[in-house]
C-alpha cells in the first residue's frame, strides 16, 4: 500500500495528520503479511499499529486483550469512528454473542476483540475462524504469555497453536513492558519464527525521577503537595483502605482530593474518575486499579507512598505523568522496610519458579531506589536500552553525589564473599568484615575477617549495592539472597578494573533526602 493512502486511512479513520515513533514502519510490516512485535510504552499508540491494517485488509482482525473492562470502551471509540468493530467475552449475553458472531460470519466486521480463553477454550472458535476470512491475529498485553513478565496468565499460552492452525495469517504482538528474557520467551511461546521486532525508547525526557527516603511520609507529602497547588496528580497507594484514609486526611488539609479503588461501586468510580478528567478533583488517591486506559494528558505528579511490585508497573504508573510532554515528576518515598512487607506479595503460592521471579523484579524495583547511578539510565536499561550515565533530570544526577575511587573497598568486598564461598548473604557479608563477634567462630580465623572495621555497616551495604548495579557482585534470586562473585569480580579483585563509588557531595543532602525542586 502507497504511503499517501495510509496517511488518508489514517486521518480519514482517526483524524490524526502524522503517524507517531515507527507506527508507519510497524504498519507496512503487518500489510507485507510479516509476523511483527512492537514495544512501546503505554500511551505511545499501539492500537493504530493494527487498527489501522484491519481497514486495509479484506477480513476480520482478531483482537487478544485480557482487559475484558477496556473491551467495550475500544469498541465504542471505533464505532464511533465510523469503524465496524465488536467485541466477545463473558460480559455479553448469549443473545448478544449470538448476534456478534452472526456479522462475524457475514463478513461485517473488521475488528473482533476477544479474551484468550475464549479463542482457544469452549465453543470450538478456532474452527469458526478457520471458516472465516482472518486478516491477522493482534496480540495485545502480549507480555502475559511469558513467566518471566510480571502478569503471567495461563490462558495466554494456547496462544502458541495459533501459528499452527493459521500458518499464514499474520500475528502482531503487542505490548508495553517487556524485558530481554520476556521479549525472547513472547516471540518463543508465539511460535514466530520470521518476525520483525518494532521497539521504540522508554525514555520519558520530561519527567524527572526523585526517591525520597520515607520516615514521616505524611508530612513529607504535604509539603510537596504544598509546592505543587495548582497541580493535578496521582497518590499511589498499596492498599484500598490506605486511599480512602489519606484522601480524606488531605480532604480536612483542604486539598482537592478523592479515592479510586476497585472495591468502589462502578458508578463511583466512574464519577471520580470524571471528575479528575474534568479537573474539578485534583489529586487522586488511587491503587494500582487507576490509570489504565485513562488519557489525562496534564497529570503533573504521580507519587508513590508504598514501593510497587516491580519496575514494569512503576514505569507504567510513572508514565501516565506529562503525557502532554510539559515537565511532570515522579516521586517514590522509599523505606526497605517496604522491600520486605512487599516480599509476602511477591511470592506465588504453589508456583516456586514464579515467586523466585517477582522476588527478582522487587529486588530490581528496589534496586532504582537504593542506586545511586541516574535513576533513567538504571531504568532504561532494565528495559534494555542504552542509555547515557547522566539524565541531568533525576535526583542523582542532580549533584547529590560525587564520585570516588573504591577499588580498595571493593576488593575487600568482594574477597570477604569469596573467602565466604558465595553461600551468605549482605547482612552476614558485612558483619564479617566489619570483625562482628556474632560470625561463626571458624569464620573470624580468616585473613579478611575485620579488615572492614572503618567503614559503617550503612557503608558497607551501599557499597555492596554499588557492586552489584556494576555487575561485580551479584544476589542469587530467591527468598534468601545470597551475595556471589561474578564473571568480572575477578577483574576488580586481580586489580585490573577500577572501580568508583559514589559519596555525598559535601554540604548536600544525604542519600534518600529530599530531592532538588
Ligand atoms: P497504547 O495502546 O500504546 O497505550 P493507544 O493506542 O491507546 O496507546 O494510544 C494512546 C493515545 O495516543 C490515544 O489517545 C491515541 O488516540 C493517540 N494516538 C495514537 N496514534 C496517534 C497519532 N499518530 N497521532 C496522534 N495521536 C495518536
Ligand atoms: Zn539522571
Amino acid at each position: 500500500m502507497q504511503q499517501s493512502s495510509l496517511l488518508t486511512l489514517l486521518k480519514h479513520h482517526f483524524g490524526y495528520t502524522h503517524f507517531r515513533h515507527n507506527q508507519q514502519a510497524i504498519i507496512e510490516n503487518v500489510l507485507a503479511g510479516k509476523d511483527t512485535m512492537v514495544l512501546m510504552p503505554t500511551g505511545g499508540g499501539k492500537s493504530i499499529c493494527y487498527q489501522l491494517p484491519a481497514l486495509a485488509f479484506d477480513g476480520v482482525t482478531v483482537v487478544v486483550s485480557p482487559l475484558i473492562a477496556l473491551m467495550k470502551d475500544q469498541v465504542d471509540a471505533l464505532k464511533q469512528n465510523g469503524i465496524p468493530a465488536a467485541f466477545l467475552n463473558s460480559s455479553l449475553s448469549g443473545s448478544e454473542q449470538q448476534n456478534v458472531i452472526h456479522m462475524l460470519r457475514n463478513g461485517q466486521l473488521k475488528l473482533l476483540y476477544l479474551a484468550p480463553e475464549r479463542l482457544v477454550g469452549e465453543g470450538n472458535f478456532m474452527g469458526l475462524l478457520s471458516e472465516l476470512n482472518v486478516s491477522l491475529f493482534a496480540i495485545d498485553e502480549a507480555h502475559c504469555i511469558s513467566h518471566w513478565g510480571h502478569d503471567f496468565r495461563q490462558e495466554y499460552l494456547a496462544l502458541g497453536q495459533l501459528k499452527d492452525r493459521f500458518p499464514h495469517t499474520p500475528v502482531i504482538a503487542l505490548t508495553a513492558t517487556a524485558d530481554g528474557v520476556t521479549k525472547q520467551d513472547i516471540l518463543e511461546k508465539l511460535n514466530l519464527r520470521q518476525y520483525t521486532v518494532f521497539e521504540n525508547s522508554f525514555n520519558r525526557p520530561n519527567i524527572f525521577y526523585g526517591i525520597r527516603s520515607k520516615r514521616n511520609h505524611y508530612d513529607q507529602l504535604l509539603t510537596y503537595l504544598g509546592e505543587h497547588k495548582e497541580d493535578s496528580g496521582i497518590i499511589y497507594c498499596l492498599s484500598r483502605a490506605a486511599t480512602e484514609s489519606l484522601a480524606s486526611d488531605l480532604q480536612a488539609e483542604g486539598f482537592s482530593a478523592a479515592a479510586y479503588h476497585a472495591g468502589l461501586e462502578r458508578q463511583v468510580r466512574e464519577e471520580r474518575q470524571e471528575r479528575f478528567l474534568r479537573d474539578e478533583v485534583r489529586i487522586m488517591v488511587a491503587t494500582i486499579a487507576f490509570g489504565m486506559g485513562i488519557n489525562k494528558s496534564n497529570v503533573r505528579f504521580v507519587v508513590h507512598v508504598d514501593l510497587p511490585k516491580n519496575i514494569e508497573g512503576y514505569y507504567q504508573e510513572t508514565g501516565r505523568a506529562g503525557r502532554d510532554g510539559l515537565a511532570s515528576e515522579a516521586i517514590l518515598y522509599f523505606s526497605a522496610g517496604d522491600v520486605f512487607k512487599m516480599k509476602r506479595f511477591a511470592l506465588v503460592e504453589g508456583n516456586e519458579a514464579q515467586s523466585a521471579i517477582m522476588l527478582k523484579k522487587l529486588e530490581q524495583m528496589a534496586g532504582l531506589a537504593e542506586t545511586r547511578q541516574c535513576r533513567r539510565q538504571y531504568l532504561l536499561q532494565y528495559f534494555g536500552e542504552d542509555a547515557p550515565a547522566h539524565c541531568g533530570n533525576c535526583d542523582n544526577c542532580l549533584g547529590q553525589y560525587e564520585r570516588a575511587d573504591g577499588t580498595i573497598a571493593a576488593q575487600k568486598l568482594l574477597s570477604a564473599v569469596y573467602r565466604l564461598q558465595g553461600r551468605f548473604g549482605l547482612n552476614y557479608v558485612v558483619d564479617f568484615l566489619r570483625g562482628s563477634s556474632t560470625v561463626r567462630e571458624s569464620h573470624q580465623e580468616i585473613k579478611t575477617y575485620g579488615i572492614g572495621k572503618d567503614v559503617s555497616k550503612e557503608q558497607w551495604k551501599q557499597y555492596a549495592r554499588e557492586l552489584i548495579q556494576l555487575g561485580y557482585l551479584q544476589q542469587a534470586a530467591g527468598e534468601y539472597p545470597l551475595l556471589q562473585l561474578t564473571d568480572t569480580s575477578w577483574q576488580v579483585l586481580r586489580g585490573e578494573d577500577k572501580v568508583e563509588f559514589t559519596v555525598a557531595a559535601a554540604g548536600k543532602e544525604q542519600p534518600g533526602g529530599p530531592a532538588p525542586t
